[in-house]
């Protein structure tokens, strides 16, 4: 019998893909074939030419192709227009391939828990698969090494595996190839995957730009950098942030801000997450003020050529070089 890792499918091998389908190449059976789709194609040939010694990897021509050799799809894609894309077009999309209720879909982009929703009660309906949300999160700033180690956190838009539902131990299987089951967080149904992590990314941007503020601010009243992080540290402010991805260099070693602000997660991509935090807010009737006034910021930060495609703790850099006029 063959087993259903025999058969993956991979589409979107961007800076997180890429790491993530290396993994399973690995450690998915070596007879097993890796079915690899991108819109980009050279990367397809670059990552076959790379890892084909771990066995056999097949360029596809589409989602719908990718879908019909198939029993598990992994996807990993820029935002919801993307993940449409792969899923729903009528021509190429995953909706088209051959019927599979069995087949598991692991979507790990982060997109907004509607589109999500749609998506999967779409695939559903047409009976080509059971589409789960599974965005993943790392406890550092920006996903790419936790992606290349394989310690990936999952936060799975589906109940815990149970024995009464086989796809739930698949997709336990699957997920443990890219990450760490003690953070695979099973959040109960589908779009809820997402909304915990649009839930944590609206904190995690918006507590970046108030360590940023709160720094600036106190090292500009005359406190030495390193004795304000210490202090904040020991009290009621300290926070993952301020601690780990602290914005001011110099601070802490190992914050890309005192490594020339080495990614770590895009200042470009603070805004998406921002946006996915505010609509949520809107949805869920919750008006979210810190995040509209944190993407205001980070909108602007976005396009300083200080910030541009740097870590978005280098909005550090953008609040302290343009706000001198807010001095009374
Ligand atoms: P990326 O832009 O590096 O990669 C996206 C890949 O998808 C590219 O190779 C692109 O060619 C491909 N693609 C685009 N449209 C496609 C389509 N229609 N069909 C097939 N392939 C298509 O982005 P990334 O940094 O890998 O992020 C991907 C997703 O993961 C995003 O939703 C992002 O928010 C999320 N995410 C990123 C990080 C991170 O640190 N980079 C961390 C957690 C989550």
């Amino acid at each position: 019998m063959t087993d259903f890792v025999d058969n993956v499918a991979f589409i979107g091998l961007g800076a997180m893909g890429y790491a993530m389908a290396k993994n399973i190449r690995k450690k998915m059976a070596p007879t097993g074939t890796l079915y690899v789709f991108d819109v980009f194609g050279r990367v397809c040939e670059k990552f076959r030419d790379e890892f084909k010694s771990f066995g056999p990897i097949v360029i596809v021509e589409s989602p719908k192709e990718a879908a019909a050799m198939s029993q598990t799809i992994i996807s990993i894609v820029p935002g919801a227009k993307e993940v449409r894309d792969v899923y729903l077009n009528n021509n190429s999309g995953v909706i088209v391939a051959p019927k599979n209720e069995d087949r598991l879909i692991m979507e790990c982009s982060t997109i907004d828990s509607q589109s999500s929703r749609e998506v999967g009660q779409a695939l559903g309906t047409a009976g080509t698969g059971k589409y789960i949300d599974t965005p993943v999160s790392t406890r550092m700033q920006g996903g790419v090494p936790g992606a290349d180690s394989g310690t990936l956190s999952f936060l799975i838009g589906h109940s815990k595996p149970s024995d009464t539902d086989p796809i739930s131990h698949r997709l336990e299987k699957v997920a443990t190839m890219m990450g760490n089951p003690k953070k695979f967080f099973y959040c109960g149904k589908l779009g809820a995957g997402l909304a915990a992590k649009i839930s944590n990314n609206y904190l995690s941007c918006s507590i970046l730009l108030a360590v940023a503020e709160a720094m600036a601010i106190g090292i500009r009243s005359g406190v030495d950098e390193k004795l304000l992080h210490e202090v904040i540290q020991n009290s009621t402010g300290q926070n993952f942030m301020a601690d780990v991805v602290q914005p001011v260099p110099g601070v802490v070693p190992d914050a890309p801000s005192s490594n020339n602000y080495r990614l770590g997660f895009k200042t470009q991509m603070m805004i998406k997450d921002l946006g996915l935090g505010v609509d949520a807010g809107y949805a869920t009737g919750i008006k979210p003020t810190m995040a509209e006034a944190a993407y205001r910021v980070y909108e602007n930060a976005a396009v300083d050529p200080k910030c541009i495609d740097r870590d978005g703790s280098s909005v550090y850099l953008h609040i302290t070089t343009t706000q001198e006029d807010h001095q009374e």
